[in-house]
């Protein structure tokens, strides 16, 4: 199974269809949806949860249980104030950017549906230059063409109202993936190649299989935290997206130094069980997948983190796809990496035997 042959034209409809449609921290259930039905056909069963999360599971009456994960949600923001002349101010939701908001599109999401807005900026001209204000989660705001807080109602536009950017699928040169929300619908995608694979392979596992739509990632690893208690598994691999550290003003000695186009990134951290990933490292030698090496201090800031620290500790690790621009509407992969991804984790699952324990002591 060679990169450049996984992704299909189906399997690619699928990846623009699920990326396209807004999956905001909370509100995930489209998405899952979305996800699900792409499934279908290559699984035995479903399960999901009360705040959303959707596993696709293989194997369903296996005691030894493995999961693989990314997460659904998407970073958005909420409305939190709206001022007498009907303008919008906004909080986070997950890690959103204000360096990049002033002169987006926005979709306000309510009840009716979509309510289109622009996050406006003081004209070049009217700023004072001697000393610019730079773009601040105080100093931001949306204009959706109302006149007055009434109107602002009138559209069913209130506090609490989600909000994310329209920005949609691109291809850029042909092997390089453009969109909002790569991180980590692309997991979600990768995920459901393996189980696509699996199928079509005709690949018996020995052991069930999880694969797991996590929500709620960008704002503290909770649909993982939750999901993990239900599934109780004994191995979790768990994928979403790092930093391509080679675009300007980025500390390579702060960073690491990371490529998108150079192949999966393996993490070193406490979190991450030593032999799972020497296996993942091993299988990606043996199957001449490229790699690179990431050490996190402390926490890994994904789903790893949750999975590894439940249920009494469960062997977790974290295979990244590189991405430069994260958090932004223009986040970009190299598509040979979302390939060699979902090869590794393939590949691992294949060499996992039913009971393995992966102690330090046996
Ligand atoms: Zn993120």
């Amino acid at each position: 199974m060679a990169a450049g042959k996984i992704i299909n034209e189906k399997s690619l409809t699928f990846l623009e269809k699920y990326l396209n449609n807004p999956s905001p921290t909370g509100y995930e259930w489209e998405g899952q949806k979305i996800w699900m039905e792409y499934l279908k056909p290559y699984v035995d069963d479903f399960i999901t949860d009360t705040y959303g999360t959707a596993v696709a599971v293989i194997n369903p009456d296996a005691k030894y249980k493995v999961v693989i994960e990314g997460h659904s949600d998407e970073i958005s923001w909420y409305v939190n104030y709206i001022t007498d002349n009907g303008l919008l101010y906004v909080i986070r939701n997950g890690g959103s950017d204000h360096q990049i908001a002033p002169s987006k599109w926005v979709n306000i999401h309510t009840k009716n549906g979509i309510v289109k807005g622009v996050f406006g900026w003081p004209a070049i001209h009217t700023r004072d230059k001697a000393k610019e204000e730079t773009p601040k989660i105080e100093n931001i705001f949306i204009d959706i063409g109302a006149k007055d807080k009434e109107e602002v109602e009138k559209m069913g536009v209130h506090v609490g109202c989600v909000i994310t950017y329209p920005d949609e699928f691109h291809t850029l040169n042909k092997d390089k993936f453009v969109c909002r929300a790569l991180d980590n619908r692309v997991g979600g995608f990768m995920i459901a190649e393996v189980a696509r694979l699996l199928h079509e392979n005709k690949k018996e596992l020995p052991f069930g299989l999880y694969i797991t739509n996590s929500v709620q990632e960008e704002i503290g690893l909770r649909g993982a935290e939750m999901i993990t208690q239900t599934i109780k598994p004994n191995v979790a691999i768990v994928t979403d997206v790092c930093h391509d550290t080679t675009t300007p003003m980025i500390d390579k000695k702060k960073e690491g130094e990371i490529l998108i186009g150079s192949g999966p990134v393996v993490s070193y951290a406490p979190a991450v069980q030593n032999k799972l990933r020497e296996r993942i490292l091993e299988t990606a030698e043996t199957k001449k997948i490229p790699f690179q090496r990431l050490a996190a201090s402390r926490y890994t800031g994904t789903d790893t983190d949750a999975f590894a620290y439940s249920n009494g500790g469960v062997a977790s690790a974290l295979i990244s796809l590189p991405l430069r621009y994260m958090h932004t509407t223009v986040e970009t992969v190299h598509k040979d990496d979302v390939e060699n991804v979902i090869r590794l984790i393939y590949e691992t699952l294949l060499t996992i035997k039913e009971g393995e324990t992966f102690s330090y002591f046996d």
